[in-house]
This record gives structure tokens, C-alpha cells and sequence, in this order.
């Protein structure tokens, strides 16, 4: 099973991910490429971060199975291409455009949409990671289109009001696509 679990810059989906990892331990979480500088206080692998020319490189080697430049910052991520151990459930952690793409290749890939609970929070949420001023009303403006979309095309929309009742959430909807429901 194929987990994606996108939704706007801001709204948690970070943290909703890695309570989820506590939660369901045999879940792999796919590491991603981006060209993005390392934030301060982002741990080293948090990304494979790399310059532009790697990058495309790993595009022209066909090494990606979804990628994109991402329009709040021009910045690009790519999910390279699965390797997973052994036949445990791989979670993407990746933004809409990506996510559509992963859809349209694998068709029973699982969307799970994280929202935040309201504008507000989600701009503190952004502003809170020490992005610049620009950064946050760019990943805004894209955030508020990922939700249009990602409303119309998410298998779930989970609200980040509480990340371990988001997370079990989260693990609950796993739990009964693996029973087949
Ligand atoms: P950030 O710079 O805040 O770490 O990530 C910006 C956006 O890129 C987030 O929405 C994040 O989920 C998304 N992202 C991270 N990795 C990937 C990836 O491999 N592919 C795509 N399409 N988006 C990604």
C-alpha cells in the first residue's frame, strides 16, 4: 500500500506523520529530494538535500517517480524512485501536485488530505519554522489553492486539531483499508 499524505504547507502534516510512524512502526516513510537550503535546526536527512544540477540529473536518470518545482518558492522535491524493505507500506509525505501524479501512476495509492483547523493556525504554523515574511504569504497563497484541490481529489481530509488524534486517525483509515473495507 502506497500512503500519501499531503495538504498545505503550515498544517502539520509533518508532525501528524512522524506520531504516525510512532504509532504504526512498520510503515516506511519515503526520504525526498529537494534543492531547498537546509533550515536551521532541520535534521541532515530530513531531506537528501541537493543543488539544481543533481537534481536534474536524477530527472534525466529517471530516477524520480513524482517530482515538481514548487510554485510558493521555485524550489524543487522529487520522491526518488521506491525501494522499499521488504513489503512494508510506504508513506509519502509530499505536496499536491506530486500527489496527483503518484495518483495518476498508482491508482490505489491512499490520498489522506491533512487541513489545519483554521487560516490562522496554519499561518502561525508557518511563521513559527522562521521562514522569511515572503516565504509565508507565497506557501499561503499556495496553501489555499492545495485546499481547494485537495478537497475534490483526497481519498480523507483529516484536521490537524490535535496531532495524536490526527495521527490515530490517520492509522485508523489504514487499518481498515488493510482489513479491505
Ligand atoms: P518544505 O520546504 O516545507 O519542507 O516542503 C514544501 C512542500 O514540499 C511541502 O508541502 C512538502 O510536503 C512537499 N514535499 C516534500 N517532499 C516532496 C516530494 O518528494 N515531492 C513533492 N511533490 N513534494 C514534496
Amino acid at each position: 500500500m502506497i500512503v500519501i499524505v499531503s495538504g498545505p504547507g503550515g498544517v502539520g502534516k509533518g508532525t501528524v506523520v512522524s506520531r504516525l510512524l510512532e504509532l504504526e512502526p512498520d510503515l516506511w516513510l519515503s526520504r525526498s529530494w529537494t534543492t531547498r537550503a537546509r533550515r536551521p535546526g532541520e535534521p541532515p536527512d530530513a531531506y537528501v538535500f541537493v543543488d539544481r544540477s543533481t537534481f536534474r540529473d536524477r530527472i534525466d536518470a529517471a530516477g524520480f517517480i513524482e517530482w515538481t518545482e514548487f510554485p510558493g518558492t521555485g524550489e524543487l522535491y522529487g520522491t526518488p524512485t521506491l525501494e522499499t524493505p521488504g513489503d512494508r507500506d510506504i508513506v509519502l509525505e509530499i505536496e499536491l501536485d506530486g500527489a496527483q501524479q503518484i495518483k495518476r501512476r498508482y491508482p490505489d495509492a491512499v490520498l489522506i488530505l491533512v487541513v489545519a483547523p483554521s487560516p490562522d493556525v496554519q499561518q502561525q504554523r508557518l511563521r513559527g519554522r522562521g521562514d522569511d515574511d515572503a516565504s509565508v504569504s507565497r506557501r499561503l497563497e499556495v496553501g489555499a489553492n492545495e485546499d481547494l484541490l485537495g478537497r475534490q481529489i483526497a481519498d480523507y481530509v483529516v484536521v490537524n486539531d490535535a496531532v495524536d488524534r490526527a495521527a490515530g486517525q490517520v492509522a485508523g483509515i489504514l487499518q481498515d483499508h488493510r482489513a479491505g473495507s
